[in-house]
């Protein structure tokens, strides 16, 4: 890929293994790009990549029910994330459920691909129409549809 993404990394306490393991899987790809990352998923993410010798660009924002998502949230609406990585817990309330859903409306109000699972973010990561100069992404249009 020529381009250069900045991609949004999340995970629940529940699913930081899943992010770690995915993330160490694609960190040749990840460490051409730059992350941002909620408080303690970039700080696993870190030291995953420096155990293993990895070098990557990483911004760590305030953990998440601090105002991590909050942060990313605000970093969509400014058109700053190309992408973002959510590994949701759907399995165990969060208490910072208003954030979380804010992030997700902001990824789809501003048209931003968004992942909650590893098989979405496998595909979102490999698509060819990054580097597509012919493609434009279709805004969502919040119109009525009349018959
Ligand atoms: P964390 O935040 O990476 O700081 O744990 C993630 C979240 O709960 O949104």
């Amino acid at each position: 890929m020529n381009k250069k993404l900045t991609i949004a990394l999340v995970a629940h306490d529940k699913r930081k293994a899943d992010m770690i393991e995915w993330t160490l899987h694609n960190a040749h790809f990840l460490s051409m790009h730059n992350m941002i990352c909620t408080g303690t998923t970039g700080g696993l993410i870190r030291n995953a990549f420096e155990e293993k010798g990895i070098q990557a660009n990483i911004v760590c924002m305030h953990s998440g029910p601090m105002g991590g998502d909050a942060e990313i949230a605000a970093m969509v609406v400014r058109k700053k994330i190309d992408l973002a990585i959510f590994l949701i817990d759907d399995l165990n309330p969060q208490p910072h459920e208003a954030d979380i859903q804010m992030l997700l409306r902001q990824c789809r109000v501003h048209n931003v691909p968004i992942a909650c699972n590893r098989y979405s973010a496998d595909l979102m990561i490999t698509s060819t129409l990054w580097d597509d100069e012919t493609y434009v992404p279709m805004e969502p249009k919040y119109i009525q549809f009349n018959r």
